[in-house]
């Protein structure tokens, strides 16, 4: 059963915090740019992803985080009008200004702020957000590798089989974003790894998670 909407603000004083505007969400990169600056300070600090991975990881064993959340890549899709809300429903995502109580936040800067948000259901039911002092100590390790592109997301409740993972591509609607789980493939061009799972043991991500990034259509 859900716990009731009303518990959620209870967990973190971090759910409280305010909404980026829409002018700030449409300043964030495009995957690819997200992706190549990522790499370009990655290599300002003489690590690989792998490396980088290791650094982080023991944080989120620390908290207990690692099937509750993800590293992302901070990047947007589609611009937003002021007022709306990037709200991932079941496999697809679009700008909406529903401020829903069962609307949580799903992604989130560095600095704890949520930008981009789902609909709570029975496959995705509440969960509490990361709390102040993970992120506090995510963004310090972030800061001491001049690293300023990765977030965190949450990692979706209905698990992935075996050999496969999330991929993004342009859904019907002119801003829509669809989520589908698709056999991996190491040959799909014009994709990006845009998130990563830290691994029980202390060392690295396994696999990218919702990477594959489909969006060449809004990405060119
Ligand atoms: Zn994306």
């Amino acid at each position: 059963m859900a716990v009731p909407f009303n518990e959620f603000s209870a967990f973190s004083p971090n759910h409280t915090m305010d909404d980026i505007s829409a002018s700030l969400y449409n300043a964030l990169p495009l995957i690819q740019h997200s992706s190549a600056r990522f790499d370009e300070q990655l290599a300002s600090a003489r690590l690989s992803r792998t490396e980088f991975f290791s650094e982080l990881a023991p944080l989120f064993e620390e908290k207990g985080y690692t099937k509750q959340y993800a590293v992302c890549l901070v990047h947007r899709h589609f611009l937003l009008e002021e007022g709306e809300r990037m709200v991932a429903n079941n496999k697809s995502s679009a700008p909406t200004r529903d401020k829903s109580d069962n609307i949580i936040p799903e992604r989130w800067l560095k600095t704890g702020e949520p930008f981009e948000y789902r609909v709570i259901d029975d496959v995705n039911p509440l969960s509490p957000p990361p709390s102040v002092d993970f992120f506090a100590k995510f963004k310090s390790v972030l800061d001491r590798f001049a690293i300023d592109v990765l977030g965190i997301c949450a990692i979706p409740r209905d698990e992935l089989p075996p050999g496969y993972w999330l991929l993004e591509t342009q859904g019907i609607g002119e801003r829509e974003l669809l989520t589908n789980r698709v056999p991996f493939a190491s040959d799909v061009k014009s994709t990006f790894h845009s998130s990563w799972v830290m691994e029980k043991g202390g060392t690295v991500l396994k696999y990218c998670y919702f990477p594959m990034h489909g969006c060449q259509v809004q990405c060119t």
